[in-house]
């Protein structure tokens, strides 16, 4: 019997533990992951041996010690304008001061250092209204792929003190008992909790649908963000990305007065594969050490949508993809323009080394024509304000896509209508990113400090 039992061990699931054990360290608190400990995570692609995913289970990129987020460039984005609504149900003015508590925590755990960037009197905000363009105000923190690992080893450190772990223990159903208590139950054992945060993050969607519906919480289907993640020389972007790392930029089309946006930026990174359910999609991130960085620029170039009954499965995109390409396909700007696929020939020759060996193939087999329809303009449009943007060589690689996990009906204070059973971070709906899911776990956390 524990007070407290923790389903996921990524940022929603780690800052949950902290704050419960510094609030509360007369508290009882166990910890589930499906996936490994942080020093046995290692995805086996090393572009040699394995140069594509293998489909391991668990996926050691989106399951383990800290979670989704583990191996991602650690960017933290402090702010209300992107990365989720928690502001919808905590106000704006905790969400932010929650986002830089966080932050004061990563800070002292190993990020001290790293440099905080801010559209704050940017006069980039001003050549992008200029250009039709609308950059999102924002904080970043950005602690790189090397020092996101460092902090998160040093918590793992403080928190196994305090807190029991449990990896490899996927929960596989949740029950609630007749008492008000729930018990989690896995491959040889079950555990049970006087209360239950559930932090199972895009990896756990399916299993919190099926949570969902067995305690008879309401779930809204959400969006699923479609496109794809674009490579450029590094220079191209560089008066972007020196000032601001980070940025987020909106456009809005001429023909369908759809938004597509700038999405994770990695200047000087590298593209990657993303597995979701064995679904193959890409990513992409960058090291805050300089013999790591390389000479390209990525970003995703994402469009939004929100499906209606009855479509339910907005994987099926990336499915064509793996289909078509075995795996991420990738497309010169110039070739897409001109209706044809690209060949690894003319990759070859184009001014951009791919950071990723994906499949040369055409993305317009693939992606819907008005999300695609939308992509060029917006290429076109960021070309005015970065120009070089649009050029032939420019790689594209798809598909991106930002799944979104159906909204889980919470209160205010994040709990379900069953009291002691709290969802946070990305499994909820209400989060898609590393502050947002942290400053969830910290929330809920002080909640049920207080309620216990
Ligand atoms: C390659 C990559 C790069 C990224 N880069 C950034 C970035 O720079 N900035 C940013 O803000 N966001 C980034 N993100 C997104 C970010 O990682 C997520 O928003 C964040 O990790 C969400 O945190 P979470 O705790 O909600 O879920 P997750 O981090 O997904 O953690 C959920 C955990 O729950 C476990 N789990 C799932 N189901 C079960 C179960 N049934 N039983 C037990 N355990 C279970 C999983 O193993 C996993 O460890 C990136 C994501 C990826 C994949």
């Amino acid at each position: 019997m524990y007070d407290v039992i923790i389903i996921g061990a990524g940022p929603g699931g780690i800052f949950s533990a902290y704050e419960l054990s510094e609030k509360r360290p007369d508290l009882k608190i166990a910890v589930f992951d499906a996936g490994h400990e942080l020093s046995k995570r290692k995805c086996p692609i090393d572009g040699k041996k394995v140069k594509s995913c293998i489909g391991c289970k668990p996926c050691s990129i989106m399951n383990g010690f800290g979670g989704a987020g583990a191996f991602s460039d650690g960017k933290y984005n402090i702010t209300n304008d992107f990365g989720g609504t928690l502001y919808e149900y905590i106000g704006r003015d905790k969400a932010m001061e929650l986002m830089h508590y966080v932050d004061e925590i990563n800070m002292a755990n190993g990020g001290e250092g790293t440099k905080l960037y801010s559209t704050a009197g940017t006069e980039l905000k001003k050549l992008c209204m200029q250009n039709g363009l609308q950059l999102l105000e924002a904080s970043v923190r950005h602690l790189g792929t090397d020092i996101n690992y460092v902090v998160l080893g040093n918590l793992y450190t403080k928190l196994k003190e305090k807190v029991e772990f449990f990896f490899d223990t996927r929960v596989q159903r949740l029950t609630k008992t007749e008492e008000g208590t729930y018990i989690a139950e896995y491959e040889g054992g079950q555990a049970e909790g006087r209360n239950c945060i559930i932090s199972v993050g895009r990896s756990g969607s399916k299993w919190m649908e099926k949570v969902s519906r067995d305690l008879d919480i309401r779930t809204h289907s959400n969006r699923v963000d479609i496109g794809v993640r674009v490579e450029i020389p590094a220079l191209v972007f560089s008066h972007i990305t020196d000032e601001l790392y980070e940025s987020k930029i909106v456009y809005k089309t001429k023909k369908f007065e759809d938004n597509v946006r700038t999405f994770c930026m990695n200047p000087r990174g590298i593209v990657v594969n993303e597995n979701t359910n064995g679904i193959i999609t890409v990513n992409g991130h960058s090291f805050e050490d300089e013999t790591k960085k390389t000479e390209n620029t990525n970003f995703a170039l994402l469009v939004a949508k929100h499906f209606t009954e009855p479509f339910n499965d907005s994987n099926g995109y990336a499915r064509l993809s793996n289909m078509l390409g075995g795996g991420v396909i990738v497309q010169r700007f110039g070739d897409l323009e001109r209706g044809r696929r690209s060949t690894m020939e003319r990759i070859s020759k184009g001014m951009v080394t791919p950071t990723l060996a994906a499949t040369p193939g055409d993305l317009s087999l693939v992606l819907p024509k008005r999300v695609l329809d939308g992509i060029i303009e917006m290429i076109y449009a960021l070309d005015k304000i970065a120009p070089g943007t649009a050029n032939d060589d420019t790689l594209l690689y798809g598909v991106e896509v930002k799944f979104y996990n159906m909204e889980v009906e919470l209160d205010h204070n994040l709990e379900t209508i069953h009291k002691g059973l709290y969802v946070i971070g990305d499994g909820s709906g209400v989060t898609h990113s590393l502050s947002h899911a942290s400053a969830s776990g910290v929330y809920v956390a002080r909640k049920a400090a207080e309620e216990l």
